[in-house]
């Protein structure tokens, strides 16, 4: 242990909920463990993580996150092998990924040793909460918001580090059918797309309730100046396969440098398959779906990993894709599942 691991104070619940939980059953990430980490930042400093028991928290009226939406936020996994040991999946990725997400937000960055020794501390504590069955994980999740006062417009001068863990199924049930967005957007150039901001996701709440409704799980994003390349879904990043090619748009100012795309490039790359960092054209989608070289799209993210995507919806017209019996998304959910539970070799250094 170190030092940062022990100066973080841990004060144990009373009693356990985990009785009272279904294991066989769990949706995702709707119940929560007994504890959760909580670090406040006051006086220009970060004080040391506590972890207490799961309870709710109180905040003045005139907090900003209240009004100016200071708030940030990581998805991660723990994953329990079948010797009971557990495991993370790249999680310094996710600390420097969120330190990425408080910068763009003014928010302090969280130290390293905070983020993952605070993690580790509060998993060892709740590890009997770790699903150990086939799909299922504790789902992480870190945030931080502004829980300084005022209504003045501007950063806030105290904010709270928070993590809280829910043991979770799986995120979608079956292959999805997505809509492809022509009116609303994401984000922007030189706006907030490739940060885990949470008013990200509350501005894609309501064009995506219209796609519900029209029959789609989920949009997929397009560029805001053009809406004519695919950028990306509402928590996955794409991939388009094309012949045997398998392409994904470039990161950038717009989109979030997701994990799990970064890896399945590095797998795809480790299977000899040709893979493409390049921008994609709805055009292009569509032309290949008609011709029949389109054989897959796919999203990929922690929550849900790969997600197949059954049929695209563009222009009042859906496509159909083909049922594969050998597909990429398969094979690249097989491959990451595999490093995740400790199931295989870990060539590339990811799990810890
Ligand atoms: N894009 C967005 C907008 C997301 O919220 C997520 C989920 N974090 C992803 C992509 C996938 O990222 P990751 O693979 O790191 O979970």
């Amino acid at each position: 242990m170190n030092d940062t691991a022990q100066k973080i104070t841990v004060e144990k619940a009373q009693t356990s909920k985990i009785d009272q939980v279904d294991f066989d059953n769990l949706s995702f990430g709707s119940v929560f463990t007994d504890h959760m980490l909580v670090c406040d930042y006051k006086n220009g400093a970060w004080e040391t993580p506590k972890i207490i028991p799961y309870q709710p928290i109180t905040l003045e009226p005139s907090s900003k996150i209240f009004h100016y939406g200071q708030s940030i936020f990581e998805g991660m996994k723990a994953y329990k092998d079948a010797a009971g040991d557990t495991w993370l999946f790249r999680p310094f990725d996710n600390h420097k990924r969120f330190n990425i997400s408080a910068k763009r937000m003014s928010i302090p960055e969280i130290p390293e040793e905070y983020f993952i020794e605070g993690l580790k501390t509060l998993l060892r504590l709740e590890k009997d909460w770790i699903p150990q069955s086939e799909g299922s994980s504790l789902y992480i999740r870190p945030f931080m918001f502004a829980s300084g006062k005022g209504f003045h417009a501007s950063p806030a001068d105290e904010y709270k580090f928070m993590i809280c863990l829910a043991p979770s199924g799986a995120y979608f049930s079956g292959k999805v059918k997505v809509l492809i967005e022509q009116t609303y957007s994401r984000s922007a150039n030189g706006g907030v797309g490739y940060a885990k901001a949470g008013g990200n996701y509350a501005g894609q709440f309501y064009p995506t309730q219209l796609a519900v409704k029209k029959g789609y799980n989920q949009v997929i994003w397009t560029d805001d100046n053009t809406h004519e390349y695919i950028e990306e879904a509402g928590a996955m990043n794409i991939f388009v396969r094309i012949k045997d090619t398998l392409i994904t748009g470039p990161t950038s100012d717009r989109i979030l440098d997701g994990i799990t795309r970064k890896s399945i490039i590095e797998i795809a790359k480790d299977e000899g398959i040709p893979v493409e960092v390049r921008k994609i054209t709805v055009t292009e989608v569509v032309d290949a779906a008609k011709n029949g070289s389109l054989k897959e799209m796919f999203g990929a993210g922690t929550a849900a990993v790969v997600s197949p995507i059954a049929a695209f919806g563009y222009n009042d017209t859906d496509y159909d894709l083909p049922e594969l019996p050998n597909s990429y998304a398969r094979r690249m959910k097989e491959r990451i599942i595999d490093i995740q539970y400790n199931k295989a070799e870990d060539i590339f250094g990811w799990r810890h």
